[in-house]
């Protein structure tokens, strides 16, 4: 929580700013059973919050795997330990210290064809348990993450959560595999009613995309861009995130800055370079190759095969109003961040070494000066930190699955910076 920062200035009275990120999953619950079979196994409820809180500076977290009974037992326990307790702004508060939201991604399918991923948020403890209780009849193992909701279109789902009083967000909304436009439709209006849609308060741009792609698409002007992490383990939290301006850092206060109301909204986007994440551009499954020439591209150019995996970039060219993007009025601006993961030459014990330092990922990313990286980790890594924030970093675009690089500063002014 802060009032005033060089990228976004002073927040009005009453206000302070946020960071938060929508999208972390859970690995394991506290007895150890499996909630995301790929995510990694110290990625419990408890972790993540403390995650949160001394590594990254997240200030709000939406916890993505809430309807699995599992998580729904861990979090009982926590409250009850007195760990954790529910708002009356609605989410559970952590030590005072940092918010969760209570959330489940979902998976449905669409009778036409193509499936989707939805992330519901519920206020408080008993909604989402009213929440599972309902997805028990349809998800056939409701302890794993982002099930399958038997016979459900987006739609349904959609009225799932709102009859017991949540909302719904479209989850990376352009991949090629699980997502409203990148695998089922060209505009959400062929899928959402006309309540639905001016419902659904915002859609989640995904680490390939980013503002100014997803503003090529006219019916996406009045909707709010969430940029989240969603994270498999604990040091990808908060690779993307937000930062809200609240009065509060509630369930009800984050209900209102995705619509934008009452003085609550979103005033920073940060993210990853859409080409580093892991759908950017389309991928040739024969000769295993990101392609690059200019989108979009469905059928490889060099084999000719039309055995690929659709890229972000090539979906959003070919489904876009206009070429250049329109950013309506209360569009925040959207910051890149390569993660510190990303950077060349910071590893593990790097980032140990930063972070102890310096306090977050954050800090290290966009505030502390060059000279006291360098004499922490040394000039060159501190170079490559610097041309990150600068967007002075080459980078090498991602693909069918593999994230895009980040491979060096580019070369004209490295190391002038140091004088
Ligand atoms: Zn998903
Ligand atoms: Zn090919």
């Amino acid at each position: 929580m802060f009032t005033e920062s060089t990228h976004i200035g002073r927040a009005p009275e009453g206000f302070c700013f946020y960071a938060v990120d929508l999208h972390v999953h859970i690995g394991r619950t506290a007895e150890d059973r499996p909630v995301k079979i790929t995510a990694a196994r110290d990625l419990t409820f408890g972790n993540i919050a403390k995650e949160c809180v001394e590594r990254k500076g997240i200030d709000v977290a939406g916890i993505i795997d809430c309807a699995s009974p599992g998580v729904l037992r861990d979090i009982r326990k926590l409250m009850d330990a007195g760990e954790m307790a529910q708002q009356p702004g609605g989410g559970l508060r952590y030590k005072d210290r940092v918010t969760l939201l209570l959330a489940a991604e979902m998976e449905v399918g669409e009778t036409e064809g193509g499936t989707s991923h939805h992330i519901c948020f519920l206020r408080d403890f008993d909604q989402v348990s009213a929440f599972s209780d309902t997805l028990s009849h349809v998800v056939t193992n409701l302890d794993l993450s982002s099930q399958r909701c038997r016979g459900m279109s987006a739609q349904d789902l959609w009225q799932l959560a709102d009859s017991v009083g949540g909302f719904v967000i479209p989850a990376h909304a352009f991949t090629p595999h699980k997502s409203v436009y990148g695998n089922c439709v060209a505009r959400l209006s062929e899928m959402f009613d006309a309540t639905a849609l001016t419902q659904i308060p915002a859609i989640e741009l995904g680490l390939s995309a980013d503002t100014f792609l997803a503003d090529r698409i006219a019916e996406l002007q009045d909707k709010t861009f969430v940029s989240n992490s969603d994270a498999h383990s604990l040091p990808k939290i908060g690779r993307e995130y937000n930062i809200f301006q609240l009065q509060a850092p509630t369930y009800d206060e984050v209900a209102l800055a995705l619509k934008g109301h009452a003085g609550r909204r979103i005033v920073a986007n940060y993210g990853m370079d859409p080409k580093l994440g892991k759908y950017h551009r389309t991928f040739c499954l024969n000769c295993n190759r990101v392609e690059e020439s200019p989108p979009p591209i469905f059928t490889c150019p060099r084999c000719g095969g039309g055995k690929v995996i659709k890229g972000v970039l090539d979906r959003i060219t070919q489904i876009q109003d206009y070429e250049q993007p329109r950013h309506p009025d209360h569009r925040p601006p959207y910051f890149y961040q390569v993660p510190l993961q990303f950077v060349p030459k910071v590893g593990a014990v790097t980032l140990n070494r930063l972070l102890n330092r310096f306090g977050t990922e954050m800090a290290v990313l966009h505030q502390t000066p060059a000279e006291e990286i360098a004499q922490t980790v040394g000039q060159q890594i501190a170079e490559n930190i610097l041309a990150a924030r600068e967007g002075r970093m080459k980078l090498q675009a991602g693909g069918g699955g593999k994230y895009g690089k980040a491979i060096g500063p580019e070369k004209q002014t490295q190391m002038s910076l140091f004088g």
